[in-house]
């Protein structure tokens, strides 16, 4: 268990041998999950960073899923902030996200471990659909569990993954959002570990799902870090991500944990508010406790009992986050804050207007925080991983900007 290999660029050594960054992460689940995730971690182990593996990743993702994703100056942006603004685009990635390349990444890892069907559990439906196009790649079947009010709410992904020849299951238990889905999926894999494949959406869950779908992001960070040298001609003075699960976040960050002079600076969805319930803020209004298998910060209240959150951005809308996350913030290394409902579509229509690219509502609460922090810091030179594109979200945004516009 100590052989996990590590990102090159990092300087911090974790997880450690139990899955744990400091007092968080871990594998908190029933005796019978625990066959399935050691023979997960044995996998890992074997095949992540094993050359043939990573030759077919490098390849899928450079031929199929289009990277390396561009870096693009935004000039525009940079003179109305009086900074020095850089993109990293994965909103030019294949189905609109960063979440391809954890799902191509543990799709070719299912197929190693000698899995007949891929199941996966989506909250907007990106990763779903990221699952069901990785899936049919690979010619295997695709089951996603979706919460019953999610397949109302999000019904173009539904049609995209039915499309792409996956199973969309309404689970109606629990929120029946993104938790019950999660849920769902884990049921579902315990009662055959063997033939099924659990193709987690972030950096969350149990040991070793938060390093898997972290070293898998790494590329972003890799290919960023070397972009901005190439292009900016050195570093950024910070880097921006917004954090849901915190995969998007974790894979851009971590390449440059060792640059010390690079700030790192997280943004959560601070929906209408500071109350319990009125926001999905976990890192910064959370308190520690165990979510999914991850001790971790999570939005409870003083019973322990898991509280919905709230967020214009569905991706964003969960009520706990990875592990590394909380250990990052509780060490310093990385800052978080986060930006309100309204803040992010401000921020997603200047971009829109002025750069020509409509971001994501979940990425446009990093663009938020940016310009906050280039107002904190003039001249500085910014990096902002814009983590998905914003076509998805054109029914909300008719019923939000496009109403202000009188459209
Ligand atoms: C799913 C999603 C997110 C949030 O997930 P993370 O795991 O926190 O990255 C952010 N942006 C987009 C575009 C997404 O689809």
């Amino acid at each position: 268990m100590n052989s996990l290999p590590r990102t090159a660029a990092a300087t911090v050594g974790f997880p450690d041998a139990r899955g744990r960054y400091g007092a968080f992460g871990g594998r908190y689940v029933p005796e019978t999950l625990v066959p399935a995730l050691d023979r997960l971690q044995a996998g890992v182990e074997r095949y992540l960073n094993n050359a043939e593996f990573q030759a077919e990743f490098n390849h899928e993702l450079k031929t199929w899923a289009g990277r390396p994703t561009a870096l693009s100056a935004a000039p525009n942006l940079s003179k109305r902030w009086g900074a020095e603004v850089w993109l990293k685009r994965e909103d030019l990635a294949h189905t609109g996200a960063h979440k391809i390349n954890n799902a191509v990444g543990q799709t070719l890892l299912a197929k190693r471990l000698g899995a007949k069907r891929i199941i996966a559990e989506t909250g907007a439906g990106q990763h779903g659909v990221a699952s069901a196009a990785a899936a049919a790649r690979l010619g295997m079947p695709c089951v996603v569990y979706m919460g019953a009010v999610d397949v109302e709410r999000q019904s173009p992904n539904v049609g995209r993954m039915q499309l792409l020849g996956a199973t969309v299951v309404p689970v109606t238990g629990g929120d029946a959002t993104l938790r019950a889905a999660i849920d769902e999926a884990l049921r579902d894999w315990v009662s055959d570990p063997n033939a099924t494949y659990y193709c987690i959406g972030s950096a969350v869950g149990p040991h070793p799902y938060p390093y898997l779908v972290r070293e898998l992001q790494a590329v972003i960070g890799r290919e960023a870090r070397a972009q901005m040298l190439a292009q900016a001609g050195g570093l950024p003075d910070v880097a921006v991500a917004c954090v849901g699960g915190g995969s998007n976040a974790i894979g851009l960050f971590h390449p440059f944990l060792g640059d010390t002079a690079v700030t790192l600076l997280g943004v959560e969805a601070g929906g209408r508010g500071a109350g319990l319930g009125d926001n999905a803020a976990s890192l910064t209004r959370g308190t520690p406790g165990v979510l999914q298998g991850s001790y971790t910060l999570i939005l409870q209240d003083a019973y322990g009992q898991v509280r919905e959150t709230h967020s214009v951005s569905a991706g964003l809308d969960y009520s706990g986050v990875g592990p590394e996350h909380a250990y990052l913030m509780k060490s310093g290394r990385v800052a978080y804050e986060s930006a309100t409902d309204d803040e992010a579509l401000d921020a997603l229509a200047e971009c829109a207007k002025f750069e020509g690219i409509l971001p994501a509502i979940e990425s446009a609460h990093a663009f938020f925080g940016a310009r906050r922090y280039a107002q904190a810091h003039p001249g500085a030179r910014i990096l902002i991983g814009c983590s998905g594109r914003g076509d998805k979200d054109m029914p909300i945004l008719q019923r939000t900007l496009l109403k202000d516009l009188g459209r």
